[in-house]
C-alpha cells in the first residue's frame, strides 16, 4: 500500500460482472445458496464470499467499503445509511450501561445531542472535555471509559486534535481513540496517527454531490465483523445500512475527491489569507494565526492543504443572517448546512449545526453567535468570488 490514501483508492482495480469498468451494482435485498449447509456457515460468520442479506452486507457495499478503508489505511470498513449511523453504531457496539466516553466538547451537534442527551438513557455517559488539553482528557479518564472521541478538525471551532498524543493515552490506558474525520478526508489519516477507530460523514466532501446522506466506519477486521455480528452487531441490528444504488454512486464520486479537495483547499486558503488582511476574524488551519497551525502542518498530509472549512465571526447573529442571505442573492453560495459541495455553502453555527449545545456551553467554548461557519466551493475564479463577497461585506457593514 503506497503512502498516498488517494493513489490507495485510484490502484484499486474493480471489474463489473460483465466486464464494466465499474463494478455492477447488487440490486438484491436477499442471496441464494446452493447448499444449505453454505447458509448455516455465513450466519455463523465462516463463508467467505458468500452475501446473506443486504442489511448485513452487500457486493456494492463492500466494493465501497474497501475503497474507504484504502484511503484510510485500516483493514477494513463498513458503510453505512449516514454519519450519525455510523458514529452511534461504534459508540453503541463499544460501550454498554456504566460505561463512560471522554469525548470532545466541539463535536458536530447532532454527536454532542447523541452523548448528552439519549445516551445516559443506556446509562452511557460522557465526559465533554477541552480536547487541545491533553492534561484534562487524560483526567477526565476513569475506570470505566471505554474510548476517546474526537472530530480531527472539529466542527464548527475548527480545533485540532493531537491524534498522536491522544494515541499514545488511549494505549496506556487501553481505550479506544475514535476519530471522525468528515472535514478533512485524505488531508489528515488518523489510523496512521495511532487512532483505532475513523468515521466518516459520507454526505459532506466524500460524496461531494449534496444528493445523499451516508456513512462509514473504518478499523480492524475483527471490530467491523463485531459490528456486523448477526447476534450482538450494532450496525446489523440497529440496521442504518446503506443502500446498494448509493453505494454504487458514492464510490464513483470517491476517485475524484483527491482532485476537490486540493481545489476546496487552494479557494479556502485564498478567502481565509484575503479576509484575515481586510482585518475580519477569520479562523481557518492554514492561517499562522490559527493556534493549530503548526500541529495541523506536523500531521496533515501536504498536497492536499489545510481544508475547505473556515469561519468568520462577524459579531452578532443579526449581522450573520444579512450577510447570509445578501451572499446567497448575489449568488456566491447557498445558506444550507452541510459542507463539500462545489457551490459554497454558508450557515451560522450557533443557531443551526450546534444549537444541540446550550447557549451557556456555546459561550463557554467560544462559539458566538456571530460566528459563519462556510464550506468554500470549487468555484474556478476565487478571486472574483473574494471581490464579490468583500463587496457584501462592506454594503452590511462587516467591513
Ligand atoms: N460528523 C460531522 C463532523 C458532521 O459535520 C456531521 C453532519 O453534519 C456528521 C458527523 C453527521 O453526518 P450525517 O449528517 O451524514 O449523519
Amino acid at each position: 500500500m503506497s503512502n498516498k490514501p488517494a493513489n490507495n483508492i485510484q490502484d484499486l482495480q474493480y471489474f463489473g460482472e460483465f466486464g464494466g469498468v465499474n463494478p455492477s451494482i447488487s440490486d438484491s435485498a436477499t442471496y441464494t445458496f446452493l447448499h444449505a449447509k453454505t447458509m448455516l456457515d455465513t450466519f455463523e460468520g465462516h463463508a467467505e464470499g458468500c452475501y446473506l442479506y443486504s442489511r448485513h452486507t452487500s457486493p456494492s457495499n463492500l466494493y465501497l467499503s474497501e475503497a474507504l478503508a484504502a484511503m484510510e489505511f485500516t483493514e477494513t470498513a463498513n458503510v453505512a445509511a449516514s454519519g450519525m449511523g455510523a458514529i452511534t453504531s461504534v459508540f453503541l457496539q463499544v460501550c454498554g450501561a456504566g460505561d463512560h466516553i471522554v469525548s470532545s466538547r466541539t463535536i458536530y451537534g447532532g454527536s454532542y445531542a447523541f452523548l448528552k442527551n439519549f445516551a445516559p438513557k443506556l446509562n452511557i455517559t460522557t465526559s465533554f472535555v477541552d480536547i487541545t488539553s491533553l492534561e484534562s482528557v487524560e483526567k477526565s479518564i476513569k475506570p470505566s471509559t471505554k474510548m476517546i472521541y474526537c472530530e480531527a478538525i472539529s466542527n464548527p471551532l475548527l480545533e485540532i486534535a493531537n491524534i498522536a498524543e491522544l494515541s499514545k493515552i488511549a494505549k496506556k490506558h487501553n481505550i479506544l481513540l475514535v476519530v471522525d474525520n468528515t472535514f478533512s478526508p485524505l488531508l489528515i489519516s488518523p489510523q496512521k496517527l495511532g487512532a483505532d477507530i475513523t468515521i466518516h460523514s459520507l454526505t459532506k466532501f466524500i460524496n461531494g454531490t449534496n444528493d445523499t446522506v451516508g456513512g462509514v466506519v473504518c478499523g480492524s477486521q475483527a471490530f467491523i465483523d463485531s459490528l456486523r455480528n448477526v447476534n450482538d452487531g450494532a450496525a446489523m441490528l440497529l440496521g442504518p445500512v446503506m443502500d446498494s444504488l448509493r453505494a454504487a454512486s458514492v464510490l464513483k464520486n470517491l476517485r475524484t475527491l483527491h482532485i476537490r479537495m486540493k481545489k476546496h483547499s487552494e479557494n479556502a486558503l485564498y478567502l481565509a489569507e484575503s479576509f484575515e488582511d481586510d482585518g475580519l476574524k477569520v479562523v481557518y488551519p492554514g492561517l499562522e494565526s490559527h493556534p493549530g497551525h503548526k500541529l495541523f502542518k506536523a500531521l496533515y498530509n501536504k498536497e492536499y492543504g489545510f481544508g475547505g472549512i473556515m469561519t468568520i465571526d462577524v459579531g452578532s447573529l443579526a449581522k450573520a443572517n444579512e450577510l447570509m442571505e445578501l451572499m446567497q442573492n448575489e449568488n456566491l453560495g447557498y445558506l444550507a448546512v452541510s459542507l463539500g459541495f462545489y457551490k459554497t455553502l454558508f450557515s451560522a453555527s450557533g443557531s443551526s449545526t450546534s444549537s444541540e449545545i446550550p447557549a451557556e456551553e456555546q459561550l463557554e467554548m467560544g462559539l458566538s453567535d456571530g460566528i459563519i461557519r462556510f464550506s468554500i466551493g470549487l468555484d474556478n475564479d476565487i478571486e472574483r468570488t473574494y471581490r464579490a463577497m468583500r463587496k457584501c461585506m462592506v454594503q452590511v457593514k462587516v467591513l
